[in-house]
C-alpha cells in the first residue's frame, strides 16, 4: 500500500483524521521514493519510536517489507522480542509534531537503516524534538488510538 508523503491519514475503520499525516507508506519495486543521509540521532530515537508497546492500531495490517523481504528473521535476531512490529511490520507509529500528528508503519525504521529512505524535514524534526515514544504527551495519543 503506497501513499504519498504528507498526505491526509485516512484509516478506513475511522473517520478521516485531518491532523495526521502519512510519512513512510512507501510502495514496492520499482516505484520511487525519497533517499538520503539521516543522522545516527534520528536513526536511534525512530527504533524507539518503532518498538512494539509504542506500535499501534493495525488498521493497515500485515504489511512486509516489499523491497527485499527476509526482514522478520532478521529483525527478530538482532532487536528480539520487543521489536516484533517493527521485525514484520504489522502496526503503525505515531510521531507528535508540532503543526500535525505523523502516521509512519513500523517499518519506516527499517526503511530509513536498510534502504536509505529519508521522510520529510518535519518528519525527522518530530522525531528529534516532538514528545519521546513513551512520554505523558505521546502515551496520551495512543491510548485514543488503542481499540
Ligand atoms: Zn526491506
Amino acid at each position: 500500500m503506497r501513499y504519498e508523503d504528507l498526505t491526509i491519514y485516512e484509516c478506513r475503520e475511522g473517520p478521516p483524521d485531518v491532523h495526521s499525516l502519512n510519512v513512510g507508506w512507501l510502495g514496492g519495486w520499482g516505484e520511487p521514493f525519497a533517499q538520503g543521509e539521516t543522522s545516527q540521532a534520528f536513526k536511534e530515537r525512530l527504533f524507539q519510536f518503532c518498538l512494539d508497546r509504542y506500535a499501534v492500531h493495525l488498521c493497515r495490517g500485515y504489511h512486509e517489507c516489499e523491497f527485499c523481504g527476509g526482514w522478520h528473521d532478521e529483525a527478530k535476531a538482532k532487536y528480539g522480542e520487543g521489536a516484533s512490529c517493527l521485525s514484520i511490520g504489522n502496526g503503525e507509529i505515531r510521531v507528535i509534531g508540532t503543526t500535525a500528528v505523523y502516521v509512519a508503519p513500523a517499518l519506516v525504521y527499517h526503511y530509513v537503516v536498510r534502504h536509505a529512505y529519508r521522510p520529510p524535514d518535519c518528519f525527522i524534526e518530530a522525531v528529534l524534538t516532538g514528545p519521546a515514544p513513551g512520554s505523558e504527551e505521546h502515551e496520551t495519543l495512543l491510548n485514543i488510538m488503542r481499540w
